[in-house]
Formats: structure tokens, C-alpha cells, sequence
């Protein structure tokens, strides 16, 4: 990998773990999108529309502490059994619910939790009017449904709602403390607060961000056996360096 391929070294003296500007975040974004092209998230099977963004809400409660494939097969037994709606979830028994669940792990809690999400949407009235506001609104909506944290409403937020938010995973932590240069330490809103500051509130921007992060948290900047020769990345990475400063001892 050439040193300074993304444009940044990440050597400078007396940078050393500020946090990056607006600049070298544009920088690392143009880096990764080189490196992985577009991402297409999320895969759905309705059409766009509100099928589509109730499809993408029950993904991002599914997908909580698994990984997506999952959550995919989850939702595919949910369309298998014809529950694609909030009513038809509904009349499904809570045991038969969490059967179809089962390929997303944890799938008895998150019968409960989809269950509560369905409630939540037929009592706002559908999922467009639970989606309706800026997005403050929105996230602090979601915020308030029994099983919906910070990282689920956010997901819910910036890809059903398409309303500009930062979703924070640990994909995110380990990749800006590994650069050495994280916006300060490992606290959701830290990390949201900073990235929504510096990137503004283009939604496809904010989409790309999250799916790229992750898609080189997965593929490349693995946690225990991270792939820096192959990084875009690895010229500006502080723990690369360390890495490499220890091999040479
Ligand atoms: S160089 Fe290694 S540790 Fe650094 S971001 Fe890339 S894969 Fe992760």
C-alpha cells in the first residue's frame, strides 16, 4: 500500500489523536467509498413505500446484536408466513412469533420487541405518521418504544425515515481508535454529535457513511485480525503503525 494514498499521511506532529476535521473525514469517506464502491443498504423485499420502511424497522430491531444475515432469514420466515404487516404480526402467537424469529438470535425478546414495535406503529396511526418530523423528532419517538436504543432508532431514522443521523456501532469505535484519532471516548452521543457536526445532513452521505464503516469492519479491519496490508486506510492508522514498529523490534 502506498503511503499517502488517501491524501493524508496521518503523521503530522502535534495531530496526534485530535480528532479529525471535516477535511480528513471527507478524505477517509472518498477512501472507503474507492475501496468498496456504493453500499446498498437496506436490502428489502417490499417495493419503496411503507411496506419498504416497516420492512426496514423490523430489520434494524432483528439485526440488534447479530449479524444481518440473520435478521435477512427472519424476515424472509416472516414473509413466508404472510406477516408483513403490523396487524398480521400481531395475531401471530407470541411463541409462533419468535419461531420465525429464531434465525435472528435472542428471538424470544425480540418477539417481544417487534411485537411492541407493531403496537407502537398501528397506535401512531402507520409507519409513515411514527416516521413523520425532522429527525430529532423522530429519534426521540423511537427512543421512547420499549427494546429501541440509541443505535436502532438511529438505523430506523436515517434508512426508513430518511432523516439525517449518525448511526454509532462498534464498527465505528474500533475503527476511529484504532486510526488514532477517535472524537473523544467511546460514548454514543460523542461519537453521533461529532459525526452529525461534521458531515452535515445530506441522508445519502450519512447512509454511505454507516454501510462502509461496517463493510470494512467485516472485511477488512476485523477485530482480531485486522488486514492492514490490504487497507486503504493503512498509511494514516496509528495502530497500523504500532503493528509494524513492533514486527521490526
Ligand atoms: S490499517 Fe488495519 S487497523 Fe488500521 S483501519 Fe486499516 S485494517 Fe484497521
Amino acid at each position: 500500500m502506498q503511503a499517502g494514498r488517501t491524501g493524508l499521511d496521518g503523521r503530522e506532529p502535534g495531530l496526534a489523536r485530535r480528532p479529525y476535521t471535516k477535511r480528513d473525514l471527507d478524505m477517509i469517506y472518498r477512501a472507503l467509498l474507492e475501496a468498496y464502491g456504493p453500499q446498498q443498504w437496506w436490502p428489502t423485499a417490499a417495493e419503496d413505500g411503507p411496506a419498504q420502511r416497516f420492512e426496514i424497522c423490523l430489520g434494524a430491531i432483528l439485526t440488534q446484536n447479530t449479524a444481518w444475515r440473520g435478521a435477512a432469514a427472519a424476515l424472509a420466515n416472516l414473509q413466508g408466513a404472510g406477516a408483513t404487516t403490523p396487524e398480521a404480526i400481531l395475531d401471530l402467537p407470541e411463541p409462533v412469533l419468535g419461531e420465525l424469529l429464531r434465525p435472528s438470535g435472542y428471538f424470544n425478546a425480540k418477539a417481544r420487541k417487534v411485537r411492541a414495535f407493531c403496537a407502537a406503529v398501528l397506535d401512531a396511526g402507520g409507519i409513515d405518521a411514527l416516521l413523520a418530523g425532522d429527525a430529532d423528532e423522530v429519534r426521540a419517538r423511537l427512543l421512547a418504544l420499549w427494546g429501541v436504543g440509541p443505535e436502532t432508532a438511529d438505523a430506523m431514522t436515517l434508512y426508513a425515515g430518511r432523516k439525517p443521523t449518525f448511526v454509532v456501532d462498534a464498527y465505528a469505535y474500533r475503527l476511529f481508535e484504532r486510526l488514532g484519532r477517535p472524537p473523544g471516548k467511546r460514548d454514543y452521543d460523542t461519537y453521533r454529535l461529532y459525526f452529525l457536526g461534521k458531515l452535515g445532513d445530506d441522508v445519502w452521505t450519512l447512509n454511505q457513511w454507516h454501510a462502509l464503516i461496517v463493510r470494512h469492519g467485516q472485511q477488512t479491519c476485523l477485530r482480531t485480525k485486522p488486514q492492514c496490508g490490504a487497507c486503504i486506510l493503512e498509511p494514516r492508522c496509528e495502530f497500523a503503525r504500532g503493528a509494524a514498529a513492533s514486527e521490526g523490534e
